[in-house]
């Protein structure tokens, strides 16, 4: 599993590397897509990914975007957001929590390494942590239209 402080290879590299393992054919579509979730921390919808591949794909179907989605989660690469209520893809990374913001919808990773898990808990396999909220610049906003 990549490590978030790891400097990412080019994107080049890595992609021929995965399409290699993988056994998939190195193709345009594929390449832009795997390139939206390189090098960064991104959480994207179907529809995000859509709008930003329209220009250099204009061709590319909304089926095969679920495709290459499909083929890009069960080869590890990247996971859908465990977020209630949220349908986004994000690169697999090590496990994090989420936070939601109720105004707009953002949704940011929560480092949750120290939070203390109740002894009772420790057994269980999988923990999902959700935070809810309103996020810096939704609450700039309502105390600038307070303040005006
Ligand atoms: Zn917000
Ligand atoms: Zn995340």
């Amino acid at each position: 599993m990549p490590m978030m402080n790891k400097k990412e290879r080019p994107l080049d590299e890595a992609f021929s590397e995965f399409c290699g393992r993988a056994g998939f054919r190195r193709t345009l579509q594929r390449k832009i897509i795997y390139g939206l979730f390189y090098g960064g921390r991104k959480h994207l919808s179907v529809e995000e990914i859509m709008s930003s591949i329209s220009q250099k794909a204009p061709e590319l179907r909304e089926e095969s975007v679920y495709r290459i989605l499909g083929d890009f989660e069960r080869e590890g690469y990247i996971r859908k957001v465990e977020v209630p209520g949220v349908k986004k893809y994000e690169r697999t990374t090590e496990k994090h929590g989420h936070f939601l913001c109720s105004k707009c919808g953002k949704i940011s990773d929560v480092d949750i390494s120290s939070i203390a898990i109740p002894k009772i808990l420790e057994e269980a396999s999988d923990i999902t942590v959700t935070f809810n909220g309103v996020c810096p610049s939704c609450s700039k906003r309502r105390y600038q239209i307070r303040k005006s």
